[in-house]
């Protein structure tokens, strides 16, 4: 009996869990309740049920069940046989450092905010299953992401619960002297140190850093408190910590990395340590460049400028004169290194240009992306024409085993050996299709509509009586008997992402009576399900927030137009996987790649999208549907227009008709056929198995 417990407790200390359906099931079985309440996180959930308890529990079928998951989960970490093995062996023996400012894996491990984040989790898990050595590195928020409610005016506010590293499935790491690891970075006059945390997820680790401690003055430790919390100051100093100081980590642990992978700018100082330990061992400037930018990589992802980080130059000075002093570097070299103009180093200091120029390769993150990036950054290379910017792309992906765990996982097991069939290659997923008949595909659509459908009910609850805590009972009543009419017969479209401005979330209310006879038409009628959080200090987009909840409100909305608090990766996962239509309208090409589309594939949904970022490369008629055609207007209002119009016109002449156009068995074929068409296109190409094989052979080897 004590061996079940050790195993389940072994379970809960590696994220693999998270993508086995079978051992996530364990969990939730153990208390269906603390396991909601407390986020999915199975180390709290444990905290919840006693050891007598267990005991008692881990015997029969549910003893069965830990042994099996935990033999899955060694032979996963023991297999020798992987892709890289194979394909990569270099890989194998030294690792891939991967630095991120943010990892999405699960949603009990707040230390992501949005897309970027959710990516880097993926990629870490697929190297993980494809048998890349794999290290990642980010820093350990206590607070993570903001958690979002909203206030009776539909206005989001903030709140920070704290994350304590007991109730998470992470390790101090110890160094050789059997103390805690510490390493210090400079910050301006001051020698700031921080600990380090693992976390295992299968095969990778993600050491994270945190200067969380006592010795540290107290802005210095509030470095690790807020994914982008803070100014510019924070900004520049969580920076440091994240590229110089992982740098330090790794060095300490005595890795050698293969390559350094900078996942966005953010990462870029670690170039300038790299850089350090050259000049130190008695290497010119021009050789240390040289070797330092031979083992760098570098992903950019976004074209907006905002996006990407720029610091004064007196910022620069203040923040980083006495660590080039210690390194030997003159400041106007490092200016250089930063600067747009290589002709005037007195202007802003810019991420994305150190780490281009400190790197052997950079790459857009889709097709589009990499076209717009190569113009974006001409100027950085005045003697290329835009087609020689050295800038490629590889198209995101998605960890498919991550997005369809649970019912979906369990319907493909039916018709193939496992989910990697669907991703491996356009054969293997036709030939899982073709085992599926519409009835199946179309009962699986109906099972995860309805689990949405009822999660939305608890959920909304909730949020609508904390709303509503202060005002009178019957309001409340009200609103709780009005709003429970989603239903799984009727069309539902999903829209949830960050609310950044360009992603233009109000597009479709743009024609409010046009919109209202799509809603409630007395045979097709359609629901709309929407989420996502504003950045804290972004007005514009929390007042797209408030419009889109004020909507909701209208008597003809009640009920059908649902705004849902607190985005994050369980909610996301339970609305990719329910909703029919998964809508984005990006302005073109603001959309790097975008990959919540991707993750509704497996379960039948279907996207429909402006083409940009990744859709353009996979829309071939069939598999989705197009807002227009790649129009772009110097206009916004302009814009909008024409892309609201394309909106509305697709979803009444041909989203909505082939919806509700059924069979004698009520079964809609035409609808069905997109789904396959998307299924045998989309999930072989746009899946993290494929992108990562891309980044090891293209960029990690360097053969
Ligand atoms: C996938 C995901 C994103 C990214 O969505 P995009 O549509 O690509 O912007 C953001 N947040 C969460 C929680 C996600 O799961």
């Amino acid at each position: 009996m004590q061996k079940k417990i050790t195993s389940l407790k072994e379970l809960t200390r590696n994220l693999w869990w998270s993508w086995d359906t079978e051992a996530k099931q364990i969990f939730e079985e153990l208390s269906p309740l603390h396991w909601e309440r407390n986020n999915h996180n199975p180390v709290e959930l444990l905290r919840h049920i006693s050891n007598d308890e267990l005991t008692a529990r881990c015997h029969g079928e549910f003893a069965g069940k830990i042994d099996r998951a935990h033999a899955r989960f060694t032979n996963y970490l023991n297999s020798k046989d992987t892709w890289a093995a194979k394909n990569a062996p270099e890989l194998v023996k030294n690792p891939v450092a991967y630095f991120s400012a943010e990892f999405g894996i699960h949603e009990s491990v707040r230390i992501y905010s949005g897309g970027l984040g959710v990516l880097a989790g993926d990629h870490l898990k697929s190297a993980s299953d494809l048998g890349i050595n794999f290290i990642g590195i980010t820093l350990f928020y206590k607070e993570g992401y903001f958690r979002q409610y909203l206030n009776q005016d539909g206005w989001q506010m903030e709140d920070y619960p704290l994350q304590y590293p007991e109730s998470l499935p992470i390790e101090k790491v110890i160094g050789p002297d059997g103390k805690d690891l510490i390493i210090s970075v400079n910050i301006a006059q001051s020698e700031v140190l921080a600990q380090a945390w693992s976390l295992k997820v299968g095969r990778a680790t993600l050491y994270l850093l945190d200067t969380n401690i006592p010795t540290n003055e107290s802005h210095y430790r509030d470095i690790c408190c807020r994914v982008y919390g803070g100014d510019q100051n924070m900004r520049i100093n969580q920076e440091i910590l994240l590229g110089i100081g992982g740098v330090k980590l790794l060095e300490k642990l005595g890795v050698q990395p293969a390559v350094y992978h900078m996942n966005e700018g953010h990462s870029a100082f670690l170039t300038l340590e790299l850089l350090a330990k050259e000049l130190a061992a008695g290497e010119t400037k021009v050789a240390a460049m040289e070797k330092v930018r031979s083992r760098c990589v570098f992903t950019t992802h976004t074209p907006v400028p905002a996006g990407h980080d720029r610091f004064s130059r007196d910022m620069m000075h203040y923040t980083f004169d006495k660590y080039l002093a210690g390194i030997g570097m003159d400041f106007d070299d490092l200016m250089l290194l930063g600067s747009e103009d290589k002709n005037n180093i007195y202007g802003l200091f810019t991420m994305t240009v150190l780490a281009l120029n400190l790197s052997r390769s950079a790459n857009g993150v889709s097709k589009l992306h990499g076209e717009v990036s190569r113009t974006m950054w001409q100027h950085l290379y005045p003697e290329k024409k835009v087609s020689e910017v050295p800038i490629g792309h590889i198209t995101n992906g998605v960890h498919a085993n991550s997005w369809t765990c649970g019912l979906t996982d369990t319907f493909w097991k039916h018709f193939a050996e496992s989910i990697d069939d669907l991703t491996l290659s356009r054969e293997t997923a036709e030939a899982a299709l073709a085992k599926v008949t519409d009835e199946d595909l179309w009962s699986l659509r109906y099972s995860l509509k309805r689990n949405l459908v009822d999660f939305i009910d608890r959920y909304l609850a909730n949020q609508l009586f904390h709303q509503h805590i202060n005002s009178f009972h019957n309001e409340y009543d009200a609103m709780r008997s009005e709003k429970n009419t989603l239903s799984p017969d009727v069309l539902t479209i999903g829209f949830a992402r960050r609310f950044a401005t360009y992603k233009r979330a109000p597009l479709i209310f743009r024609d409010l009576d046009r919109l209202n006879r799509i809603i409630n038409h007395s045979t097709m009628p359609v629901q709309i399900v929407f989420a996502g959080k504003a950045h804290p200090h972004d007005d514009a987009g929390k007042d797209y927030i408030r419009q889109i909840v004020e909507h909701s409100r209208r008597p003809q909305f009640t009920g059908k137009v649902i705004f849902l608090e607190n985005y994050n990766l369980g909610v996301a996962k339970r609305m990719v996987s329910g909703v029919d239509i998964w809508l984005n309208t990006p302005v073109r090409p603001m959309e790097a790649s975008g990959t919540s589309g991707e993750k509704t594939v497996l379960h039948g949904g279907l996207n429909f999208s402006v083409l940009d970022g990744w859709w353009p490369e996979a829309y071939n008629g069939e598999n989705g549907w197009a807002i227009g055609h790649g129009e772009s207007f110097e206009n916004h209002e302009e814009q909008d227009r024409f892309d609201a119009e394309k909106l509305y016109t697709t979803l009444e002449n041909q989203i909505i008709p082939t919806y509700y156009e059924r069979n004698e068995l009520n079964i809609p074929v035409r609808w069905i056929k997109k789904i396959r068409n998307a299924i045998a296109t989309i999930a072989p190409e746009y899946n993290t198995h494929r992108m990562v094989r891309d980044y090891a052979t293209k960029y990690y080897l360097n053969r």
